[in-house]
Order: structure tokens, then sequence, then C-alpha cells
């Protein structure tokens, strides 16, 4: 029995057909390729309650995975993170029935994990030697982590202002790392001349390669498969390049046409910051495609995207589902993320507090009704992100007299 019903790859701006059995990029018309399976005979092959046995990791979807020998696969244990209830947060913000998917334990701290572990495995099948991109952070870091575990080359270019703690995830994974005295649009110039002069190799930019994605996606199977088999009536996902936001559309969809789930999609919500919000704004003018932002600025860097190869994908998730496109202020985030934290004990990234930073507003508008089943999606570990929270605490002498202080408390 097939391990993987891959067939082809799709256009997704024109649906034109291409083999899946090579290394790919983008279409000719510059456009993301999406991986296609025959659904038809996975229909026929796995029922939802045969998944339920399977190892607590996202290769349990491995028929709608591209990986086509279980061999090829590289992983670290990735998926099937926590669907948590958020209860002190849901009540606050006037949405009790709120719950948290929390990326923040898979492999490397970020969500990038699931996209460079099924990335990575396609990659080795079929005989990548090194994979390259430029990045704001995260992305390399996984790549580079999951690369080395391959024994696969990694050259990865960042802005020299990505945070420290990505840079030595890639230097402690042996990775080829450069800093760049620019923006990642720069890092992305750099990284495409020196994959042209190296054989092999193979540049795996957001969406400039289709495996990344169906990595993603299977944050929507398990979402679906945690509430047992039926979906909720909001997803808020924090967007930048939107392959997350893509992804768990498209798996809503397969999983539509596969009869796993039926009835009405959940309503897909991107959030942005509002130092970069280029979807936002292209959501307010019902526009098809984004304009790129200017100085874009935030301190949520996962979500620093001025300008998103797949921006007209996310938009027509969003349009389709009858969701919406909200941003939300640095200040905003950083205050959610305190009170996730102090309310029910997760700390997050502030990308995904960018999400509950977006409930109040929602609720407030009458967008979100208060009966409404809330997913948010937090993609990353507050602790890699050391320098949005500043320590405020009393410094106390060493002294045997009890300070005043600690007295009070
Ligand atoms: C990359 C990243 C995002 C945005 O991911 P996309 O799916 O490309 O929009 C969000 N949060 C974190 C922590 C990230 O690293």
């Amino acid at each position: 029995m097939a391990f993987s019903f891959l067939t082809h790859l799709e256009c997704s701006r024109t649906g034109e057909r291409f083999a899946a059995d090579e290394v790919s990029g983008t279409s000719p018309a510059g456009a993301p390729l999406l991986a296609r399976y025959d659904l038809d005979r996975v229909r026929e092959t796995v029922q939802p309650q045969d998944i339920a046995t399977r190892e607590a990791t996202l290769w349990r979807y491995h028929e709608v995975l591209p990986v086509h020998s279980p061999e090829h696969i590289v992983s670290l244990g990735e998926g099937m993170t926590p669907l948590l209830p958020v209860p002190g947060y849901g009540k606050r913000a006037g949405v009790p029935r709120l719950l948290m998917k929390d990326e923040g334990l898979v492999p490397t701290g970020s969500f990038k994990a699931r996209g460079a572990a099924v990335g990575v495995s396609r990659a080795a099948e079929l005989g990548v030697r090194g994979v390259a991109m430029p990045t704001n952070g995260n992305a390399g870091a996984a790549w580079a982590l999951y690369a080395a575990r391959a024994g696969m080359g990694a050259l990865i270019a960042m802005p020299a202002d990505a945070p420290a703690i990505t840079m030595k995830e890639c230097q402690a994974a042996g990775a080829e790392l450069y800093r760049v005295d620019g923006l990642i649009g720069d890092a992305g110039k750099l990284v495409g001349a020196a994959v042209a002069g190296r054989e092999g190799y193979q540049e795996v930019s957001t969406l400039k390669e289709p495996y990344r994605l169906e990595g993603k996606k299977t944050m929507g199977y398990e979402i679906v498969e945690q509430l047992g088999w039926r979906v909720p009536d909001v997803i808020l996902y924090p967007t930048g390049g939107g392959v997350g936001i893509i992804g768990i559309y498209k798996a809503l969809r397969e999983m539509q046409e596969l009869g796993w789930i039926s009835g009405k999609l959940p309503r897909l919500v991107a959030v942005q910051a509002e130092g970069c919000a280029p979807i936002v704004e292209a959501f307010r003018r019902g526009a098809k495609e984004s304009e790129p932002c200017p100085d874009a600025h935030t301190v949520a860097f996962g979500i620093t995207v001025p300008k998103a190869l797949g921006d007209f994908l996310v938009l027509d998730a969003v349009y389709a589902t009858e969701g919406t496109a909200v941003s939300v202020t640095d200040d905003e985030l950083l205050a959610a993320q305190r009170t996730l934290a102090s309310l029910d004990g997760a700390f997050i990234c502030p990308e995904g507090a960018a999400c509950f930073a977006a409930l109040g507003p929602l609720r407030e508008s009458g967008w979100l009704a208060g009966d409404e089943e809330v997913v948010v999606l937090n993609t990353g570990a507050g602790i890699k992100y050391p320098e949005t929270m500043t320590v405020d605490a009393p410094l106390l002498a060493k002294t045997d007299a009890i300070p005043a202080v600690l007295r009070a408390g």
C-alpha cells in the first residue's frame, strides 16, 4: 500500500499541472506550486479512526504528505502539539470557549519545524545535497537543524539584526551562516546568486518550494482531529509569509473532499502587527493582492514580511471562509503576552500574542460572538524572545534585616 498519495504539483495561479518527481521551485508563472494527492484513493485506504492509533507526530497524516518512503523521513518528533483551553484569557476577552494550539512545544521552539521536517525529508528523497534560504530567523534555525539531522548542507542568510538566538541555532547546527547588512529581500538576492553556482543545492525560501506548506498544513489536520473530527467556528493565525494560514485552509479543503469534515468551514483570521500589515491593508480595500509595506517594523519578527509571495492565497483563504484580517500594535501584543502568562500560565511568542490581542477588538465589534469556539495559533515559545520582556523586579541588598518591600507582601 502506498505511503504517500502525492500525484502531481499544480500552479496556484493557473492550475497548470507539473510532475512531482523532481526538485521543484515555483511555477513558470512565478507562483507557488501546490502538492496534490489522489484523495479518492486516500479515502478508500484510511479512515480518521485508523489515524488515532498512530505515533504522535505530524507523520500520522503520511498519506497526504509528499514523502513516498518512510526511510527518508527526517524527524525530531514534531507535531501533535496540545490544543489547550485558555479559560482565563478567554473569559477576559469575552470568548470563554477559547483554545490555543501551542506550537511553542515543537522542536526548535517554533512551528517552522513542521515545514522544515517535511521540506527536508522530501528534499532528501529527491537527492538534494544542500538547502539555502534567506530568513528572519526561526525558519533558518529550523531548516539548519533538520538539514543537520539529514546530513545535508544548509546555507542561511539573515538580516544582521535578526534575533541572536536563531543565529546561534544555525551555528550550533554547523550551517553556513551569513549576516546581511540589509533586509530579508537583500539576503534573498545573495542566496539566489549563491545557489545558482552550487551543484545539488536547492533554494527553499518561503513558498518557493512546494513542501514546506505541506508540513505546515498538518496544524489544520491536528486541530480537527483533536476536536474529534470537527471544526471550530474561528481560527486566528499570526500572518507573515502566510504559509500557516494557507496550509490550514488547504488541509480543511482536503478534509472536506475526503469527507472527514462537513458543514461550514471555520472563519480564518489573518492577524498582523500594525508596523507590517500589508495583508490587512489589502483586505480593507477588498483587494486580491497586497502592496509592499514600506519601513516594516515590529517586535514580532516572524511576521515582518513586507510582501508575501503567497499574499493572494492568504486573501483567498480569508475571503472564501468569510474570515477577516486585523492588525494590532506592538504595545497591544506585548500586553497580551503578559496577560496570557499571568492568567493561564503560558509564556508565548509575540506573534501568537498578536492573535490574543486581536480577540478583544473582534469581540467588541461584534464580529466574534461570545458563544463561539475560537482557536488561536501560538506559533512559538516565549522563551525564544528574551528581549521582549525587560526585568523590572526590585533588587535587594544582602542584609539580615527584612527589606520593607518584602514585609508589605
Ligand atoms: C514565521 C513565523 C510566523 C509567520 O509564519 P507564516 O506561516 O509564514 O505566516 C509566525 N510566528 C512565528 C513565531 C514565526 O516564526
